[in-house]
């Protein structure tokens, strides 16, 4: 900077100071700073707001929308606040044991996958008569047991977190939907990703990531669906149909046939369960609770 003023003869000095002003006010603050900006964008200050109003989910998608600016702070801050506060363990598993570690996607991605059922759409392989919106939830239960149902055996070695089905009425139909998301830790290491670029399975042209936006592979397309999903899931065998993004997100739909008295969806010996919960800023639900609780306030993400 110096060196530059130097070069500039003096009767431009006024101009080069002006830009130098300029670059200094476009320059953003260092980590913390609220000396150019009022408090309200210093990150230390939101992160203790939000952290006394346990990470609303619709204060921060209220923040995000007011600026460019806040909208960072958000992606940077405020959803890793939420994701954290709402599931520490899986996090912390997704992001392999270092909770400050960062992974593909993004933490608003992740915090949409924890809160947000995308619907269901026909595809390629899973036809439904019409579309099932995508909604907010409540709460949801993320399970890395079920997500081993979701891997062939060649992937076992990955840790994929995935939800239980949203229930969805399907309108002519007897069986239900079950729209389920799901997560992948590592997933530019994972053995999945190697299979399908070594496989060099294509992406598929019309459906993208309902989190991220990311391309996404079919695993129906990919063969790499196990029996073991359609038992988890509570379906038939090809009666589902899910995609993994290039993130590292999963998002799919099954035909939920109803239970008889003898058998269980959830049966199968969980041994770790996360997930998102409502009330009283509980992070992770007991291994015995069904489902987390809710508190219904928030209506839209991202
Ligand atoms: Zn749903
Ligand atoms: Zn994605």
């Amino acid at each position: 900077m110096a060196y530059k003023r130097q070069t500039v003869p003096s009767r431009n000095s006024s101009c080069v100071a002006m830009s130098a002003s300029r670059r200094l006010k476009l320059n953003p603050p260092s980590p913390g700073s609220d000396s150019c900006e009022s408090g309200v964008v210093n990150e230390r200050v939101l992160a203790l707001v939000f952290e006394s109003i346990q990470w609303d989910i619709s204060t921060i998608c209220l923040t995000s929308s007011v600026n460019r600016k806040l909208r960072a702070i958000a992606k940077r801050v405020l959803w890793r606040g939420l994701c954290l506060h709402r599931a520490p363990r899986m996090v912390s598993a997704l992001a392999g044991g270092v909770p400050n570690g960062r992974f593909s996607g993004g933490w608003q991605a992740l915090a949409k996958v924890m809160f947000f059922c995308c619907g269901c759409e026909s595809t390629r392989h899973f036809k439904v008569s019409q579309p099932s919106p995508g909604h907010f939830v409540n709460g949801s239960r993320f399970s890395k047991t079920s997500g081993r149902s979701f891997l062939t055996k060649k992937c076992r070695g990955d840790l994929l977190y995935v939800s239980d089905p949203c229930e969805h009425p399907a309108g002519d139909k007897d069986d239900d939907l079950g729209i389920y998301r799901g997560v992948f830790s590592e997933f530019m290491r994972s053995r999945t990703r190697a299979y399908l670029i070594g496989r060099r399975v294509e992406l598929e042209e019309r459906v993208s990531c309902p989190y991220c936006g990311a391309r996404v592979w079919s695993m129906t397309t990919a063969r790499l669906v196990p029996k073991s999903a359609a038992r988890r899931l509570g379906s038939q065998d090809g009666g589902l149909d899910y995609f993994v993004c290039v993130n590292g997100h999963l998002h799919g739909s099954c035909w939920l046939v109803p239970l008889s008295s003898d058998e269980d969806r959830d049966s199968g010996g969980d041994d770790e369960e996360d997930g998102s919960d409502g009330d009283g800023g509980v992070g992770e639900i007991d291994k015995e609770a069904d489902r987390t609780v809710s508190n219904g306030s928030v209506e839209v993400i991202g």
